[in-house]
């Protein structure tokens, strides 16, 4: 059995898909000559007929233009001179693959030595298109994500937020990654698509192979390796009830969520895109409490989306939230979220570095795009705007104010905003947190991002999982941080909330609800465990808890308080 970090609930059970690039290695063996003319035609033939089959299933997601890179490699791979080159040195007596790699390598160089941009980025088609016709050549797969067609469990040393946008629910059973953390976005994007995930599981890409039985138990973090029968009655068994449990709740679908001293909070959900809607309703969400735009930003390829994409988005989302608030979050792009259209310089320290609301305060051609779009959007439900990663009032204040001059700009070009939006920020750099009473006078609400207000307060990078032991949402240094920051808004009449993974934590929630959090935002999944254990808690109970914890020394003190709470 392999431990990793459990990031949501249920378990899965089914055939490893190992995210992997093979590597290559070239053969030894002379075979002789007619073996390897046949073996390169099959394989060329294979690789044209691979790409053939990539094209077509992308051209259900992408527009024309961005499909002409695959007639590219069709060109290179049916290109003649490439193929009678490497037939040319089979033929002397190279074996196919070491001849197929010389051809292609002197091509790489020549086009790479090209003055010319456009010939010096067919270096790259030609390297794609050979390093497919190498793996055919040695019977090596070539993992894509969006051809899985079988229930399977996917195994990878690393899940980016584009890799975790593209799985197909219906497939992917739920996934392993060899490092991340809890909060770190593979995790979180798991949670939203109720997919069962373990992260950090270190040695578990060495310790299976494709089609390999495996079973994952995410609340747990476990992960068995070809189980024994026994194991495999056992884990489903534990799967049935846990379904089971997920199917007794729904009876607190559309109750409010209130304690049983008469005191309501917002349950409300976390989203990355409209498609996340049928989730959020069917969860019995009170709202939005974190719509993440940066997803919008990642799933185009080659260029920022345009005010009408975004406008559209937005309006998708604030409609089907039937005037239910919905907080979105203005572009959060840098640290581990990255775009393949826009260059970020190099920096030592990402998550320290240039990103969220430094870029968009510095870029406003960029921001100005999103803004509009979102006033524009504005009259179709009750919007909140929310800044990520403010650090001083300044910047709090030059956002906003780029915001209201924006709402000018639009209502003189005849445009209608909503006159009721309000404009929050998040919590999630110390410095904030600290100074939250003075914020307060400025902005509507605070969200506060724990992800990285532990992060940053903990010092602790959120995607190692070497140092996943200091992602302690109950640490009493991290509970002081929050109460100030509630403290800091109720003192100017303003609300809280929060937004990061300790939002939807169990164990915090009873802390939370005594430090007077009014809104809890979450992945639509957890939404209905916390309102079971919201509605069975007592308000002021929570407080005197509160009160304890915040005096504790240790996590493990105030760990040791919420399970009396929650076992009684
Ligand atoms: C956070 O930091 O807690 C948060 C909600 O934002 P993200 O996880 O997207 O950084
Ligand atoms: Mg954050």
């Amino acid at each position: 059995m392999l431990k990793g970090i459990a990031t949501s609930s249920g378990i899965a059970i089914g055939k490893v898909y190992k995210l992997e690039q093979p590597k290559i290695v070239l053969s030894e063996a002379k075979a002789d000559v007619e073996t390897n003319l046949k073996k390169f035609d099959d394989a060329l033939n294979k690789t044209i007929s691979d790409i053939e089959a990539i094209k077509e299933r992308a051209s259900k997601r992408l527009a024309e233009e961005e499909l002409a890179i695959f007639d590219a490699h069709l060109m290179m791979a049916q290109d003649p001179e490439f193929k009678d080159q490497i037939i040319a040195m089979i033929k002397e007596g190279t074996n196919a693959d070491q001849a197929a790699k010389s051809v292609s390598d002197s091509l790489v160089s020549m086009f790479e030595s090209m003055d010319d941009p456009y010939f010096k980025e067919r270096a790259a088609d030609i390297k794609d298109v050979s390093f497919r016709l190498l793996c055919n050549l040695l019977g090596l797969t070539i993992p894509d994500l969006s051809s899985i067609d079988e229930e399977v469990i996917i195994v990878a040393e690393e899940m980016t937020p584009s890799d975790t946008a593209q799985l197909d629910k219906k497939y992917a059973l739920g996934f392993v990654t060899e490092i991340g953390g809890k909060t770190s976005h593979a995790a979180i994007m798991a949670v939203a698509l109720g997919l069962p995930a373990v992260v950090g599981c270190t040695g578990i890409m060495t310790s299976c192979k494709n089609g390999d039985m495996l079973i994952l138990d995410a609340k747990e973090g476990t992960v068995i390796v070809n189980p024994s029968e026994a194991e495999l009655k056992e884990y489903q068994q534990k799967r049935a009830e846990f379904l089971e449990e997920k199917q007794a709740l729904q009876v607190l679908l559309d109750k409010p969520s209130i304690t049983t001293d008469g005191h309501q909070v917002e349950l409300v959900a976390n989203i990355g895109s409209p498609k996340d809607m049928d989730n959020v309703i069917s969860n019995g969400a009170e709202g939005i409490g974190l719509y993440r735009t940066e997803f919008l930003y990642m799933e185009s390829t080659d260029d920022f989306p345009s005010e009408e994409d975004q406008f559209e988005a937005y309006k998708v989302v604030l409609e089907r939230a039937q005037g239910k608030r919905v907080v979105v979050r203005t572009l959060d792009i840098g640290g581990d979220k990255k775009l393949p259209y826009f260059e970020f310089d190099p920096e030592m320290n990402p998550f320290l570095g240039y990103r969220a609301i430094r870029l968009c305060l510095d870029r406003k051609d960029i921001f100005k795009v999103q803004v509009r779009a979102l006033l524009r959007a504005s009259v179709y439900g009750k919007l909140a705007i929310m800044f990520p990663m403010i650090a001083t009032i300044d910047e709090f204040k030059n956002a906003k104010q780029f915001v209201l001059d924006t709402k000018e700009e639009l209502l003189k070009e005849g445009v209608k905003v909503s006159d009721e939006i309000e404009i929050g920020m998040m919590v999630e750099i110390p410095a904030s947190a600290v100074l939250a009473d003075e914020f307060a006078k400025y902005a509507d609400f605070f969200s506060i991002g724990t992800n990285d207000l532990i992060q940053y307060s903990m010092a602790a990078d959120r995607m190692s999982e070497k140092v996943a032991y200091l992602y302690q949402p109950l640490n009493p240094a991290i509970l002081r941080l929050v109460k100030m920051t509630i403290e800091g808004a109720h003192s100017q009449g303003k609300w809280c909330g929060m937004c990061g993974e300790m939002g939807g934590d169990p164990m915090a929630a009873p802390v939370l609800l005594g430090l007077g959090l009014d809104e809890f935002s979450m992945s639509a999944s957890r939404i209905l465990p916390t309102r079971k254990i919201i509605t069975s808690l007592n308000k002021k109970e929570m407080e005197d808890l509160a009160n304890k914890a915040i005096k504790c020394h240790t996590e493990s003190e105030v760990s040791a308080l919420v399970k009396e709470v929650l076992n009684k």
